[in-house]
């Protein structure tokens, strides 16, 4: 049997409505801003940009996964327990992922479309990226393949792995017992999405948390979280959030002077060159909002970079204050 792993998340996207309607009505009936439908709308177009552009990378990729499965080390025969060992691995690579996702630019570029929203409800697991394949997520999958398991055997446990994460973006439900110890939660997964600096690059689980709490990643729930990034960043519009930190690369590209410092823009962390990214924010701004353009809205100039990089107040935590500011005034960069 072929599994159709393309259709996965399509067909499991009744449950996932379903969901995403009672936590609205009960948002609503409980006066609590959880939704906002220009968030949720933009949130669905993200998701139908990311299964076009998963289906169109798949008929490129499929070729090289199984190039690689004729090369693996095993030939691994379906079996519960190859299943079980695959689910295990492939969440294992998950974590690694989606640590890796988080201080390296070139693949926070497409992770970040998921953290961008300043809300958190079942609707942002929709949140996702056209641009993963570009990142090369598919990289990760490809050592399942090489040791042997079955290229759309492993496809499928990926979107699985995805489908269980829908369910942990929701501000409902606490620390739940043991179930908390070993499985990705709500209450761990709301820790990933915050910008408190506790929160910061803590809880990357996909299904099992037990790789936080063994590679020391693990951050419980304690102050209120505060979502979105350290970025003053807000817009609905799919394609500004698809591709805000490509444009911010590509700005900061010629002004950086030395080839070391472009590969560390594309390869080192996301808060390097946090002065300049500040600089391209105030860049945008001015771009939408000329007459209110602010004094550190200037080019470096002849490419030129200050020696010194004070720590940008963009990449700090926002502050209460300024969360409040940016969801209040949420349109400058649509
Ligand atoms: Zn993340
Ligand atoms: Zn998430």
């Amino acid at each position: 049997m072929t599994i159709p792993v393309e259709l996965i998340l399509i067909c499991l996207s009744p449950i996932f409505f379903i969901f995403i309607g009672w936590e609205w009505l009960h948002s609503v009936r409980q006066n609590q801003p959880r939704y906002q439908w220009q968030d949720s709308l933009a949130n669905l177009c993200l998701a139908a940009m990311h299964q076009a552009g998963d289906a169109v990378s798949l008929l490129l990729l499929l070729p090289v996964f199984y190039w690689v499965s004729q090369h693996a080390l095993w030939q691994i025969e379906f079996s519960w327990t190859a299943l079980a060992a695959l689910f295990l691995l492939q969440d294992f690579l998950y974590y690694w992922f989606h640590r890796a996702s988080h201080r390296i630019r070139w693949l926070w570029a497409s992770h970040v479309v998921h953290h961008s929203s300043r809300l958190m409800n079942f609707s942002t697991a929709f949140r996702q990226s056209l641009t993963y394949p570009i990142s090369g997520m598919w990289l990760f999958w490809l050592p399942l393949v090489w040791v042997g398991f079955d290229v759309r055997l492993v496809l499928a446990v990926v979107a699985i792995n995805l489908a269980f994460q829908f369910f942990v973006h929701t501000q409902h439900g606490r620390y739940w017992g043991w179930f908390g110890f070993v499985f990705n939660t709500p209450a761990v997964h709301r820790v990933h999405h915050a910008c408190n600096a506790e929160y910061i690059d803590r809880n990357f689980a996909g299904v099992l948390v037990i790789w936080d709490r063994l590679f020391g990643t693990y951050q419980a729930e304690q102050a209120p979280c505060r979502f979105g990034i350290t970025d003053d960043f807000s817009s609905n519009n799919p394609l500004t959030i698809t591709f805000y930190e490509w444009r911010k690369m590509v700005w900061l590209w010629p002004r950086l002077p030395s080839a070391g410092q472009r590969l560390k823009l594309l390869f080192g962390a996301p808060e390097c060159f946090a002065e300049q990214s500040a600089q391209f924010i105030a860049h945008l701004h001015a771009k939408q909002h000329p007459s209110t353009s602010s004094p550190s809205n200037q080019s470096f100039g002849d490419g030129q970079v200050p020696d010194k990089m004070s720590s940008s107040t963009l990449q700090q935590p926002l502050t209460e204050q300024s969360t409040e500011s940016v969801a209040k005034n949420p349109t400058w960069l649509k």
